[in-house]
């Protein structure tokens, strides 16, 4: 019998993650891929007790295979991923006269407020899709790899976010009639399953991510913190700008939590520009900043959230003051002990490169990774204006 039935027969809507339970247990067939962005490891122990800014990543990995997923791969990777086509991208525009400051695009938050508020900016966003739809994009390739035909996989993205709930909704995302990620759970969702299944978070051993798509940088893992897209882009645009290896690795220039930062890296040739943000305000200060020519920018990342995603809406709630600073550096410290620090030297990417998509931001790569935006502003105005008019009506 469905839990999803109500007594008298009426069907009521389930929460995401309930319907998923069930889904879990009853897969008809289907192949169950969970993905894990990178800021949940860094918050999912706080769900059960453990010391705020613990990393958990192995004892998430094992969480989920107990939850019945088939295969658990890293967000992580698809943030690899996202620096190959957005360093590739940014170096398109500075080079060959593209529209600047380029503006990262992973956050849906931030995307929606241009498309809603600033449509006149939609140039200036990357055409890069975020890691979590990056990575799903990808479902063909790992589909051959695992054997399955791409329809019978359900691939659900652990996330600390509400609005990649929508996100996974836009129909610019669906590839070859697929639409690429099926179903969004917050950190906080993914804990209530774990509480309602009565499996014990701190006493799981640590397990390893599913390879290939399972393997990642340190770049790849400081996305989740504010001005971590910045930097690992950095890494690579440095390189495939200037020929040289990067002399650092840390560009402590962006690092920090102050709403509105900027900096000046030498790239040899040139001064690259760049301006961190966090926060809708402070986003909505620079961009009105930059059109009245304050302030002027070769590329800007902007994360909605305080913190970036560390500060997300799905993940747990905190009475520390200090969270998002502990959060930041359990993300750093992920970083810091990983061998391989930079996105393109991902022996996996290079593999999936090599494999699949040929050359970063090549025509394979647009088809599959890249996305485009549209203009939403009447349609919010439509949508203000007749709110008004109902509440006026209802007086
Ligand atoms: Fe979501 Fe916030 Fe991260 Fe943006 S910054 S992707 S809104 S959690």
């Amino acid at each position: 019998q469905c839990a999803y039935l109500c007594p008298v027969g009426a069907i009521y809507e389930a929460p995401t993650w309930k319907k998923l339970l069930h889904m879990l247990e009853n897969k008809n067939g289907k192949v169950f891929i969970a993905q894990t962005a990178p800021s949940v490891r860094v918050a999912i122990g706080e769900e059960f007790g453990m010391e705020p800014g613990t990393v958990s990543t192995g004892k998430m990995v094992a969480a989920l295979r107990r939850l019945g997923f088939d295969y658990v791969f890293d967000t992580n990777f698809g943030a690899d991923l996202t620096i190959m086509e957005e360093a590739h991208e940014l170096l398109h525009r500075l080079t060959k006269g593209g529209v600047l400051p380029m503006f990262t695009s992973c956050c849906p938050g931030w995307v929606n407020m241009v498309e809603k508020e600033f449509p006149e900016f939609i140039p200036n966003l990357s055409t890069t899709k975020s890691p979590m739809q990056i990575m799903s994009s990808t479902r063909e390739y790992f589909a051959k790899k695992l054997g399955v035909a791409p329809e019978n996989i359900v691939m659900v993205a652990v996330m600390p976010c509400t609005a990649k709930k929508d996100e996974i909704e836009r129909s610019q995302h669906v590839v070859n009639g697929i639409k690429v990620t099926d179903y969004v759970i917050t950190t906080r969702e993914f804990a209530k399953m774990l509480k309602l299944k009565g499996i014990s978070f701190v006493n799981l051993p640590e397990e390893k991510h599913d390879s290939p798509l399972g393997a990642s940088s340190g770049a790849g893992a400081i996305f989740g913190v504010t001005g971590g897209v910045m930097e690992a882009a950095l890494r690579t645009a440095y390189e495939k700008f200037t020929g040289e290896k990067l002399p650092r690795l840390v560009f402590s220039e962006v690092r920090g939590l102050d709403g509105i930062r900027e900096a000046e890296v030498d790239f040899k040739t040139r001064k690259l520009k760049v301006a961190i943000v966090n926060g809708t305000g402070n986003a909505k200060k620079l961009l009105k900043e930059i059109k009245e020519g304050k302030r002027n920018y070769d590329f800007v990342e902007v994360m909605a959230c305080m913190g970036g995603c560390i500060g997300g809406g799905g993940q747990p709630k905190s009475l520390d003051p200090d969270i998002i600073k502990k959060r930041a550096r359990a993300i750093y410290s992920i970083d810091e002990m990983s061998v391989i620090r930079r996105s393109h030297e991902n022996p996996e990417i290079i593999q999936l490169y090599e494999e699949f998509i040929g050359e970063p931001n090549g025509h394979i790569a647009h088809h599959y990774l890249h996305t485009y935006y549209t203009d939403r502003s009447k349609a919010k105005r439509r949508q203000e204006k007749s709110s008004v008019e109902k509440s006026a009506g209802g007086k």
